[in-house]
């Protein structure tokens, strides 16, 4: 089991800090003492410290390195760079510019690029490789395109083989490094654009770079493909310190709603881990969602706490790397971590997962059979296409639906501890589905017998209004009878004095 790489990295003291006094205290190159603005002194631990001296060549080495060698032979891998604004976060990423080309300064972006081009130029010409590159951008819970800026609503989704997807976001296929680096100057361009239209800062959205690496090895039947997916988080700075108002609070509530989803499915990911609970709140926010595989074990994955490392900052600095003390506890499932490269390899792999796939299969059978028996079969057909929906079934059952086939999926999973997760995520999804039957149930119930009450209601109205109107009718007769009996006595008086006077 290997757990999240979490590392620190203190930048340099910058002009507005000028003079100021330094937080930290080095112990060595993995831990450190931290002072608060209230004397207080914490001690922190994490794979590696990147120190204010520290170069942007050794960042990459240790903590994106490993992860784009692996992405070569098909594993994903997801580094993320988080802390408050202004405390290095971009810098790593990008470098002082992202076509620099001063090795002191040049960032993680640039060197993934040279290190994946020059993988794939030597690998030989039984292997061909393909890149592509996408480029988006979460502001205020959408996520837009960095590559086509009329996109600015994708949609985030599970595919049942190859993961979380970005439905239908721009791919750019890479020949180069040098096209690469375009590219992405292309993205960072539009990045701004966005900002201006929106009103917006770069440090108030999440970027994510993709790289999709396609393998394709002469004489094996499958294409195996990885990604490197690259997240500069939003500035995590508290509100209350930046006196924020209007918009910016709401972009601020948004970020910090977001960056807590994503602590949140940090402490949900290490306590599961010890009560053995399953529901991880990845849906939470856009950014949780996206980085579902690389935080819920599909992927390796690195976080780089960015810090100041001025006094000043020291409230931040301490709560950023509590966020990633926090983190280090996450243990990501090696059977996501699996590295593909033979054929007997392909071919044994291939059998679990179809073996694998039977178990899942039968499972689901077993679980609609049984809800046939209590449910009618229009409920339980619904059911089967909702497990389908929310990709806990492979296919609908009743159909003879073909197994996962692609080689990513070999990648994704096929130990014992999927299997369990997938019987108790499948449990857990017909309990709630029951359960929601039931009470629909029981207010069809309730509103039957207020049908009925109305029912009778009416049928009461009608009567009464049956009785006023023969009521009315009596009365209508009995002043007809009054009139007529007027009539006869007005002319009877008439006649009287008539005969009278004469
Ligand atoms: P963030 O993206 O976290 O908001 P930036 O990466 O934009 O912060 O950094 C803020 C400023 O500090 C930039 O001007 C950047 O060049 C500088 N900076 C950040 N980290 C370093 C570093 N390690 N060495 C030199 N300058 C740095
Ligand atoms: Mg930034």
């Amino acid at each position: 089991m290997a757990s999240i790489c979490v590392c620190a990295r203190f930048r340099p003291l910058n002009s507005r800090e000028d003079g100021e006094a330094i937080c930290i205290t080095r112990s060595d190159s993995q831990s450190f003492s931290i002072k608060d603005e209230k004397d207080e002194q914490y001690m922190f631990s994490f794979d590696k410290v990147f120190y204010e001296d520290s170069e942007q060549a050794d960042v990459y080495e240790f903590l994106a390195g490993p992860i784009v060698r692996d992405a070569v032979n098909s594993i994903n891998g997801t580094i993320i760079t988080y802390g408050q604004t202004g405390a290095g976060k971009t810098f790593t990423m990008e470098g002082a510019n992202i076509l620099e080309a001063d090795n002191l300064k040049k960032g993680l972006l640039p060197r993934v690029v040279d290190e994946l081009f020059d993988a794939i130029n030597g690998c030989g010409e039984a292997t061909a490789y393909k890149i592509k590159l996408s480029m988006v951008e979460i502001y205020m819970e959408r996520v837009r395109d960095l590559f086509d800026l009329s996109k600015d609503n994708i949609q985030i989704k599970e595919h049942k083989s190859h993961g979380i997807l970005l439905s239908g976001a721009t791919e750019i296929p890479i020949l180069d490094g040098e096209e690469a680096l375009k590219v992405l100057c292309g993205g960072i361009a539009n990045r701004a654009v966005g900002e201006t239209q929106m009103n917006a800062g770069s440090s108030r959205s999440h970027c994510i770079y993709m790289f999709t690496i396609q393998k394709d090895v002469t004489n094996e039947k499958r294409v195996s493909s990885g990604k490197v997916v690259l997240v500069d988080l939003a500035g995590s700075e508290k509100v209350e310190k930046t006196g924020a108002e209007g918009k910016v609070l709401e972009e601020a509530k948004t970020i910090n709603k977001s960056l807590s989803a994503l602590g949140n499915v940090i402490s949900a990911l290490t306590s599961s881990q010890h009560a053995k609970s399953l529901h991880i709140p990845f849906r939470d926010s856009k950014l949780t969602r996206l980085l579902q595989d690389a935080l819920g074990g599909s992927s390796q994955t690195a976080l780089l706490c960015c810090c100041s490392p001025s006094l000043s900052n020291s409230s931040e600095s301490v709560s950023t790397l509590r966020f990633g003390a926090r983190a280090k506890h996450i243990k990501a499932s090696s059977s996501r971590v699996l590295n593909i490269n033979s054929k007997e390899d392909i071919d044994r792999k291939q059998q679990e997962i179809s073996a694998l796939n039977d178990v899942k299969q039968q499972i689901a059978e077993r679980i609609l059979k049984k809800l046939r028996e209590k449910l009618d079969a229009e409920t339980v057909n619904l059911i089967g296409e909702e497990f389908v929906m929310e990709g806990l079934l492979l296919s609908d059952p009743t159909t003879s639906g073909s197994m996962i086939t692609d080689e990513e999926e070999l990648n994704s999973s096929h130990e014992s501890v999927i299997t369990s997760q997938t019987i108790a995520s499948w449990k857990e999804a017909t309990q709630k589905l029951v359960n929601t039957i039931l009470e629909l149930r029981r207010e069809n119930v309730i509103m039957k017998e207020e049908w009925q009450v109305m029912k009778e209601e009416n049928k009461v109205m009608r009567q009464v209004r049956k009785r006023i109107k023969a009521k009315l009718a009596q009365t209508k007769k009995l002043y007809l009878v009054m009139g007529i009996g007027f009539g006869v006595l007005a002319s009877s008086c008439f006649s009287f004095v008539l005969l009278v006077s004469s």
